[in-house]
């Protein structure tokens, strides 16, 4: 019989290409367990820190928010908090909501919930509408993260929080890596790999950026999380699944490849300065390079102010 690389017991349940490690259950989630805490480290788990955690209902969030539980849970005066965003996509968000919700309830978890209407005005279908009557081809999913991610900062801020947890996988990282590198920008790669260190923006964390999305979902079926796995409507005009399809193309030919992206990264971004937005928006107050922020250059660009 074939046992486990790691208890040399256990009949294994995962095979691991690239270290080429067999996993039992247990084995398997004590080392997701260790690894995502060592990717925090000692100076994010500890007293005194109140960290907020956006959660979309999906695979990751959830098991971001169960490994956080777990570690917080016996430090003193330590907390977690849930931010919720409500983009205002028919059907989909309210059915990714729900799930979210019910995980907050079962774990004990506080949680808040603000909408794309309440901070703007306006829902994401109703941008995307807009952003056709007004002939602009853009991505739906680029307005949708930059509003998304000013919505969760400015939710964390408010409930001051020392950090905001972002549940990006590994493959989420190494696609953002590869299509700045493709784009060629570089302020972006800067921005994806450093903290803006500001007094409005809140420092973002993500514990899960070296585990491949497959361990995630494995580790959430293993432990009984019930996850939102509907894929967004909007997702499938994204080139950010182009870039998936190439590097899982990659990863399966090269094991490995997809964590060499993210480390080589990030040995690289060290040597990058990162570039200071001293002005401000002249419309919201946000730091911003060019004196009007990405959210408000949407909202012109859609004439919603
Ligand atoms: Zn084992
Ligand atoms: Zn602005």
């Amino acid at each position: 019989m074939e046992v486990c690389s790691i208890c040399k017991e256990e009949e294994p349940i995962y095979y691991q290409r690239h270290s080429g490690l067999k996993f039992c259950r247990e084995c398997f989630i004590k080392y997701i367990k260790k690894k995502v805490r060592k990717t925090l480290g000692k100076k994010i788990i500890k007293q005194n820190v109140k960290i907020g955690m956006g959660l979309s209902g999906g695979k990751d969030s959830l098991v971001m928010a169960y490994l956080l539980r777990e570690y917080y849970d016996p430090i003193p005066n330590s907390e977690i908090i849930g931010l919720i965003v409500d983009e205002g996509i028919e059907g989909f968000r309210k059915r990714g909501i729900k799930i979210a919700v019910e995980f907050c309830k079962k774990y004990d978890i506080p949680y808040y919930i603000d909408t794309f209407e309440d901070h703007i005005g306006y829902t994401l279908d109703r941008i995307v509408e807009r952003a056709k009557e007004k002939n602009i081809t853009a991505n739906p999913c680029t307005f949708c993260g930059i509003i998304r991610r000013r919505i969760l900062n400015s939710m964390a801020l408010e409930r001051s929080c020392n950090y905001l947890a972002i549940g990006h996988n590994l493959d989420d990282v190494a696609q953002a890596v590869m299509m700045n590198y493709i784009e060629g920008d570089i302020k972006k790669l800067v921005i994806l790999g450093k903290s803006i260190e500001h007094p409005k923006f809140v420092r973002r964390i993500k514990p899960l950026k070296y585990i491949p999305e497959i361990e995630v979902k494995l580790f959430a079926d293993l432990v009984g999380i019930k996850y939102h796995s509907e894929p967004c409507p909007y997702s499938s005009l994204s080139y950010r699944n182009e870039i998936s399809e190439i590097l899982n193309l990659l990863e399966k030919k090269h094991p490995g490849k997809k964590y060499s992206i993210v480390a080589g990264f990030e040995r690289l971004v060290k040597y990058l300065p990162l570039e200071k937005d001293k002005s401000i928006c002249k419309y919201c107050g946000n730091p911003s390079a060019s004196g009007i922020c990405k959210v408000c250059e949407i909202l012109r660009r859609l004439d919603i102010i």
